[in-house]
C-alpha cells in the first residue's frame, strides 16, 4: 500500500494494528551511457512497492536523492551531503516515530548511501540512549540492499556472470528496462564491452578518469526488461520472510 495515495484516516486504523513501514531510498546519478539516471531510487521503489504488496505494508514516497558526491563528473547527477543525508534520514524516521510507527525497514538501492544511512541510524539510536526516554521501547531501523536479497546475487550470477560489474550493473539496468520498457531502446553495444573494474573511488574527478563513461566492471548492453522483472519479483519475494522477522522480532 502506498502512503501517497492514503488517507490519513487509514493509516490511523492501521497504526491500531500494526507498527511498521517500508521506506524506498535510492540515488539520482548516471548509470553509464545505457542506463537511468533515476536508476537507484526507481529499483529502491519497484522492490519496496511490491514488498509492501507482499506484505500489506505501507511504502512511503523514496527518497530518491542519496549521496552521489562520487558521480557529480557526469551530467545530470544531484548528489546530498553526507550530513544532508544523514538529516533528511533523522527527519523521515522522527515524523514517522511521531505517528506511532516502531519498525522502519529502508530498501536501497545505492551503495554509496550505506555509511551514511546506518550513522543516522546510529544518531537516532543516540539521541534516545542519551535522553531521558531511554530504556524505555523505541523505533527500529534496519536498511537492506535490494541486490543482496536472497536467491537475487545467485540469479544475476547466472544471468550475467563476470558481466554484473558493480556500477551500472546488468541487474539494476535490466530492471529500469522493465519499469520504462520505452527506454530500453537505448541499449546498444559499449565500448569497450565491459567497463573497467573496481580500483577504488575518491572524488568525482578521480571518478571519472578511472572510469570515463561512469560504468564499473559491467557490461549492460544485452540486458532485458524480461530479465529486470524475474529481478524484481525475486527481490521482493526474498525480503517477506526477512522483513517479517524484522517486524516480530
Ligand atoms: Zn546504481
Amino acid at each position: 500500500m502506498l502512503l501517497a495515495t492514503a488517507l490519513w484516516p487509514e493509516v490511523e486504523a492501521y497504526l491500531r494494528d500494526r507498527t511498521d513501514i517500508i521506506v524506498p531510498i535510492g540515488s539520482t546519478e548516471q548509470h553509464g551511457p545505457t542506463g537511468l539516471i533515476g536508476t537507484d531510487y526507481l529499483c529502491a521503489d519497484a522492490v519496496a512497492r511490491r514488498l509492501g504488496e507482499l506484505t500489506g505494508a505501507y511504502v512511503t514516497p523514496p527518497i530518491a536523492i542519496g549521496q552521489a558526491q562520487h558521480h557529480m563528473g557526469f551530467a545530470g547527477t544531484i548528489t546530498l551531503r553526507p550530513s544532508t543525508l544523514t538529516a533528511v534520514v533523522r527527519d523521515v524516521v522522527e515524523s514517522l516515530t511521531r505517528h506511532g510507527f516502531t519498525r522502519i525497514w529502508f530498501v536501497n538501492g545505492h551503495g554509496g548511501n550505506i555509511a551514511t544511512v546506518n550513522a543516522a541510524f546510529a544518531e537516532i539510536y543516540a539521541e534516545r540512549s542519551l535522553g531521558a526516554a531511554s530504556n524505555t521501547a523505541g523505533t527500529l531501523c534496519q536498511m537492506v540492499n535490494w541486490w543482496e536479497a536472497p536467491a537475487v546475487t545467485a540469479l544475476a550470477a547466472e544471468l550475467y556472470g563476470q558481466d554484473e560489474g558493480q556500477h551500472a550493473t546488468c541487474s539494476e539496468v535490466a530492471m529500469t528496462y522493465h519499469l520504462f520498457p520505452e527506454r530500453a531502446a537505448v541499449a546498444r553495444p559499449l565500448e569497450p564491452r565491459r567497463a573497467p573494474a573496481y580500483s577504488g573511488i575518491h572524488d568525482a574527478e578521480d571518478y571519472r578518469r578511472r572510469y570515463p563513461d561512469g560504468r564499473i566492471g559491467s557490461d549492460p548492453s544485452q540486458v532485458t526488461a524480461e530479465q529486470g522483472a524475474r529481478l524484481l519479483e525475486t527481490a521482493a519475494q526474498g525480503f517477506v520472510a526477512p522483513y517479517r522477522a524484522f517486524v516480530t522480532g
